[in-house]
């Protein structure tokens, strides 16, 4: 019996099985492991989201050995050079079955400012290491934020951070799904063919030479009637630690139950760089007056900084 089959979440030693550079901003890995057989969620997969540790520069891959629910707590405790770089990721997708499930991940290479996890996925090769941490098959885990209410006119934003999640999103929801989708990728080539609900509209920005999130601001703010421009978000304005959903806030601000807000039946999911995720989030729920309690704002990452761990 493995030692992974103790714990409550799935983590196990993962091997890339497959290699795929999708465009010059994504590439695609698939990972496959033994331990893998019993991951699993309670419905869609959605924008599920797990834990990578990919190695140190030396090479050096964290033990899950004997790993005990203890494991995750004292992790980032040791030594960076023993345990490596834990960063975060969305389940792009699930294959296959048993002993050969397999996870696909969409990594974005983002050159300008690498860091561990994205210089980790554009060298990795047929054969690299790392480990994961994933929801084990009834086992309550977390980390799913969108939601699909009945009659819900769905809005999804991200940038290129977020096409992983919201490309699986798409992939899944069912064919009487409505809305719009907004994502802004680096460049005219990280566009992607993605299947959606004939309902749901799919818009791309390529990014070009605009700042981050520009377009993609102009643009949600078009689709939902408002025409101002872009406010410009000062560096000490920006929540490092912007996760907003219907259920939980990261400021600790109060959820208040639904009103029906300025525009009822939305119901967004925003997710990307924490500058672009405040500023819309401003736009929308101070200006616009959607209610916060339709919306996800969620930083997944934040300019010029290293995720923690
Ligand atoms: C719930 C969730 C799901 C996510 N899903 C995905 C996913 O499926 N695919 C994916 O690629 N990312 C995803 N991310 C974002 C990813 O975790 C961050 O981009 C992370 O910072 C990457 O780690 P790193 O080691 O490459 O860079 P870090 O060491 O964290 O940062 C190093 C430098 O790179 C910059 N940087 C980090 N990310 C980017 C970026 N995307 N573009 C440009 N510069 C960047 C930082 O600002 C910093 O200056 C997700 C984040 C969350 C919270």
């Amino acid at each position: 019996m493995s030692t992974a089959v103790a714990l409550p979440m799935v983590l196990a030693e993962v091997t890339v099985s497959a290699v795929e550079r999708l465009s010059p901003s994504f590439v695609r890995l698939v990972l496959a492991g033994e331990g893998l057989a019993d991951i699993g969620v309670d419905g869609p997969w959605w924008d599920q989201r797990f834990k990578l540790v990919v190695p140190t520069e030396d090479g050096v891959l964290t033990s899950v050995e004997d790993a005990d629910e203890t494991w995750l707590g004292t992790w980032a405790d040791r030594p960076v050079e023993e345990r490596g770089h834990m960063r975060t990721y969305t389940v792009r997708s699930v294959l296959g079955t048993g002993a050969d499930t397999r996870v696909v991940v969409d990594v974005v290479v983002h050159p300008g400012a690498s860091g561990p996890g994205g210089d980790w996925a554009a060298a990795a090769v047929v054969g690299s290491r790392a480990v994961a941490l994933l929801p084990r098959r009834g086992v309550p885990f977390g980390g799913i934020e969108f939601t699909n209410p009945p009659g819900a006119d769905l809005l999804l934003v991200g940038d290129e951070s977020a096409v992983p999640a919201v490309c699986a999103v798409l992939e899944q929801l069912p064919d009487d799904a409505t809305g719009a989708a907004f994502l802004e990728v680096p460049v005219a080539e990280d566009i992607q063919a993605v299947r959606r609900p004939p309902g749901v509209a799919l818009t791309w920005l390529a990014r070009g030479v605009r700042a981050h999130g520009e377009a993609l601001h102009e643009a949600v703010l078009a689709h939902l009637g408002a025409g101002a421009p872009a406010p410009e978000i000062a560096v000490d304005e920006v929540d490092p630690d912007l996760w907003e959903t219907p259920t939980w806030s990261s400021s600790g601000e109060p959820l208040e139950p639904a009103s029906g807000g300025a525009y009822p039946q939305l119901h967004a999911w925003i997710a990307g760089e924490s500058a672009m995720v405040t500023g819309l989030r401003r736009h929308l729920v101070r200006e616009l007056g959607v209610d916060r309690s339709q919306v996800a704002f969620m930083g997944y990452w934040r300019r010029g900084v290293a995720m923690r761990s």
